[in-house]
């Protein structure tokens, strides 16, 4: 009996985040009357008891290290209340009690470099994929240019002047798990992949690698006597699908791996429906560490967007209004076709609703 009472570990799901809620938050879970934003980066939340919250929110590099987590959590204890949490863009946000706390702990959170802002109509931090620290197949890495973006873009961050919120993401390989974004930097492969025959009968699953192909381009073959793979390099559309289960197909090249952006996807269901983002440039070069290629078609499509876009409209309402001819006008991006792909069938079988999620 005493056996069956043991408490077994949960090993899927996530934890249940209420006990570790800040007192006021769980005392007052879901039945906050208003809030308000006294300034970028602080959230003013009242209850229907009369309790209040003051919540400053700050941005990290994203990925970091157990140093810099120690620094967060030490000025979590000292000008704050001990809670934290993380947004879904990777701010950190801290609860106190009294707007006396505030001023204090957004100076200790400058002062150890931790920029306050993100809230409203910001830029706010920006959400990546794992690129090279935990996923086994980017082309780049994520962290580095969300980091050597945000050190250009950081204004945008501590100040709430854009048009409407804007979300920006990046993508290390063009499987694409980054999802959508008003900006978003993708890595673009431009080569098939080269075969390393020698490894392929040791390493893939033939079968599987076949399967993965989005345009059926690879065909099981005898290469110098072993099993191997070959691909028809008029079909591939250098996708990378078929790294990720077959290493010897290796795609990434510090040359023939590019980066392009796409804009106007957003998954709220606010004022328009979810919209898919397309591709309005491409080709610029993977230039670790800092990216200036990148950052500068960045700020260029963002500051035209913030001069020229009405208030509250987001970047795919203001493409909408402009069309896309003005949109490649005023950003000065040159116009190929194989940009902004816009192909009709996908009104019917791509899904377009918050409502179903995969
Ligand atoms: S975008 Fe691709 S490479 Fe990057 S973490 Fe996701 S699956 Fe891995
Ligand atoms: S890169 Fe994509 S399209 Fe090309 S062979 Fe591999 S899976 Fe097929």
């Amino acid at each position: 009996m005493a056996q069956a009472q043991i408490r077994r570990a949960i090993e899927s799901g996530v934890p249940d985040h209420v006990p570790l809620l800040h007192p006021k938050l769980a005392k007052n879970y879901g039945n906050w009357k208003y809030h308000d934003r006294p300034r970028p980066g602080v959230l003013h939340h009242v209850s229907h008891t009369g309790d209040e919250v003051w919540t400053v929110r700050a941005g990290t590099q994203r990925q970091m290290d157990v140093f810099t987590i120690r620094t967060l959590c030490d000025i979590a204890d000292q000008f704050a209340e001990g809670h934290v949490r993380f947004t879904i863009r990777s701010n950190i946000e801290y609860m106190v009690s009294s707007e006396a706390q505030v001023a204090p702990l957004i100076a200790a959170l400058g002062k150890h470099g931790f920029p306050v802002g993100g809230t409203g109509n910001s830029v706010s931090m920006i959400s990546h994929t794992q690129g090279w620290l935990h996923c086994d197949i980017p082309g780049t890495d994520a962290s580095g240019v969300v980091k050597s973006l945000m050190d250009e873009l950081h204004e945008e961050f501590t100040r709430e002047e854009m048009p409407n919120r804007v979300h920006m993401s990046t993508s290390c390989c063009e499987i694409n798990c980054g999802g959508q974004a008003d900006i978003a930097i993708i890595i673009q492969h431009t080569k098939p992949p080269v075969i390393n025959h020698e490894m392929v009968a040791n390493v893939c699953e033939r079968p599987t690698v076949v399967a993965r192909c989005p345009v059926a381009a690879i065909r099981p073959a005898m290469v110098n006597g072993k099993p191997s793979l070959e691909v028809d390099e008029k079909k591939c559309i250098c996708c990378g699908a078929c790294y990720p289960p077959c290493p010897p197909m290796q795609i990434n090249d510090p040359e023939n791996s590019k980066l392009a952006i796409w804009v106007g996807g957003k998954n709220s269901n606010a004022r328009g429906k979810p919209t898919f983002m397309k591709m309005v440039t491409s080709g610029l070069p993977n230039n670790p560490p800092r990216w200036p290629e990148v950052a500068a078609a960045v700020k260029n499509i963002l500051h035209v967007y913030k001069d020229d876009a009405r208030p509250w409209e987001r970047m795919a309402d203001w493409i909408e209004r402009i069309g896309w001819p003005r949109f490649f006008e005023k950003t000065g991006l040159p116009f190929t076709k194989y940009l902004i792909d816009d192909w009709r069938g996908a009104r019917t079988n791509l899904n377009a609703s918050t409502h179903i999620r995969f």
